[in-house]
């Protein structure tokens, strides 16, 4: 899945926690920034592609752990294990910080999600597609065409619309709309 698909989704997934939550306005607009700096680039899981990573992975010796290392790409980051384990933490957080660490572990697995659906296996490195059931090894995923036809359908329809109707949910603008729309159509 490519980057601009990733934090749509993150966004999405952010809004959609939102409006079950019952969230204000507010906490879902803080929410969805989180979401969307956690769910692509530098602050996702996919910051095992950025030059800092890269640079620590031909410096450390972690593919003597095997099966590649856990800093490979879709490695290490891209276990669902480490947002588990996040998880666990939510009840010790205070009950109105809580929003913040949800919202962190939304668009994060909104990444993992993305991953899953599409991105085909790495014939070079012989790991699978989507992403690892083991801590960094033993993927499993659809292995979807990313940037392909049904993606850029997800990614300049679906998402869009999906982001444009949550958010008119969350700030109650949805009721106006859907009466104008009744009305427009003419019932
Ligand atoms: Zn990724």
């Amino acid at each position: 899945m490519t980057g601009a698909t990733h934090r749509l989704l993150g966004m999405s997934v952010v809004l959609g926690l939102a409006v079950a939550q019952g969230w204000s306005p507010l906490q879902a607009g803080a929410g969805t920034v989180i979401g969307l700096a956690v769910s692509g680039g530098r602050l996702s899981p996919d910051m095992d592609q950025f030059r800092g990573w890269r640079l620590a992975d031909r410096v450390l010796p972690d593919e003597a752990l095997g099966q590649g290392g856990p800093m490979r790409h879709r490695g290490l980051t891209h276990w669902w294990g480490l947002p588990i384990l996040v998880a666990a933490t939510v009840p010790v957080v205070p009950p109105g910080y809580r929003w913040l660490v949800l919202a962190l572990l939304a668009g994060w697995c909104s990444h993992l999600l993305g991953d899953f659906l599409f991105g085909r296996a790495d014939a070079r490195s012989g790991r699978g597609p989507g992403i690892p059931l083991a801590p960094w090894w033993g993927h499993v995923g659809l292995g979807l065409d990313t940037g392909g036809g049904l993606e850029s359908l997800v990614r300049s329809v679906v998402l869009p619309a999906a982001v444009l109707w949550q958010s008119l949910v969350v700030m109650h603008a949805d009721r106006p709309l859907l009466d104008f729309l009744s009305g427009v159509l003419g019932d």
